[in-house]
C-alpha cells in the first residue's frame, strides 16, 4: 500500500515518468505519443466540425476492446464551443451508450451544461459510471453531481485563487476524486501537493486514497495495472 503510484487521472501530454500511472487522453483519429500504456478515447465536443459519427464510433468501440483503453472520454458538452448543440447532444449520446455497452468509466467535459449532462445520462437505457473531469465549480454542483453517482476530478483550478474548485475539494467525500494535469504544464506530484494542502492531510493520504478510488472505480482491469 505505501507504494501506490501518482495517478494522473486524465492528461494530453503524459510524463512518461515511472512512479506515474497516467491515463492519455486521445480525441477522434488522434494516436498515442507512446510514453503511457494507458488512455482513454472519445469524442471532444471541441472537435466535431464534419465529424462522420458512425466511423467515429467505430474508431471508438476498436479502442474500447482493448485493455488499455482504461475509459471513454473525454465526450461531453460545451455552450461555449462552435459545434451545433445537436451535434453535440447525438455525439455524447453514442459515446453514453458505448461507455455503458463496453463497461468502461465515461470522462467527461462539461462546460455551462451540467443539467443537460445529467439530464442525457439519466435517460439513457443504461447509464455509466461518470467522472466529470477539470471541475472547478462550487460545492452546491458538485453535490447534485455527486447525488447521481458521478466522480469529480480536479487539476489546474485548485491552483487559482478565484476558484471555488479548492473549496469543493475540502468539502466533498474522500471516496469520490480524482487528480489530473489536463492539457496543462503542471507536474503531477504538484496537484497531489496541493490536494493535501487543501483537506489538511499529507500527500501519501491522497495517494493512498486516489490509488482506492481508482481500484473501486468500476470497468477499471486493476490486476492489468498492478494496483
Ligand atoms: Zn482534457
Amino acid at each position: 500500500m505505501f507504494n501506490d503510484p501518482y495517478i494522473n487521472f486524465h492528461t494530453h501530454h503524459p510524463s512518461g515518468s515511472p512512479d506515474v500511472l497516467e491515463i492519455e487522453n486521445l480525441n477522434f483519429g488522434q494516436q498515442s505519443g507512446g510514453k503511457t500504456p494507458f488512455y482513454s478515447a472519445g469524442l471532444h465536443p471541441w472537435f466535431l466540425a464534419g465529424i462522420d459519427l458512425p466511423e467515429a464510433e467505430s474508431w471508438l468501440r476498436r479502442h474500447l476492446a482493448s485493455s488499455h483503453c482504461l475509459a471513454l472520454g473525454e465526450a461531453g458538452l460545451d455552450k461555449l464551443t462552435t459545434a451545433p448543440q445537436a451535434l453535440q447532444s447525438a455525439a455524447f449520446q453514442r459515446c453514453i451508450r458505448l461507455a455503458a455497452e463496453t463497461g468502461k468509466p465515461l470522462v467527461i467535459h462539461c462546460v455551462r451544461a451540467f443539467n443537460e449532462v445529467l439530464q442525457l445520462l439519466e435517460k439513457a437505457p443504461a447509464k455509466p459510471v461518470s467522472i466529470f473531469h477539470g471541475f472547478d465549480k462550487h460545492p452546491q454542483t458538485a453535490a447534485m453531481l455527486l447525488d447521481a453517482g458521478c466522480f469529480l476530478s480536479f487539476g489546474a483550478a485548485l491552483f487559482r485563487a478565484n476558484s471555488p474548485a479548492a473549496d469543493t475539494l475540502r468539502q466533498m467525500p474522500a471516496d469520490r476524486f480524482f487528480l489530473e494535469t489536463d492539457d496543462k504544464d503542471l507536474n503531477i506530484s504538484t496537484v497531489y501537493e496541493r490536494a493535501a494542502e487543501i483537506r489538511g492531510v499529507d500527500t501519501e493520504n491522497i495517494r493512498r486514497q486516489v490509488a482506492q478510488n481508482f481500484r473501486n472505480l468500476p470497468g477499471v482491469g486493476v490486476s492489468l495495472l498492478g494496483l
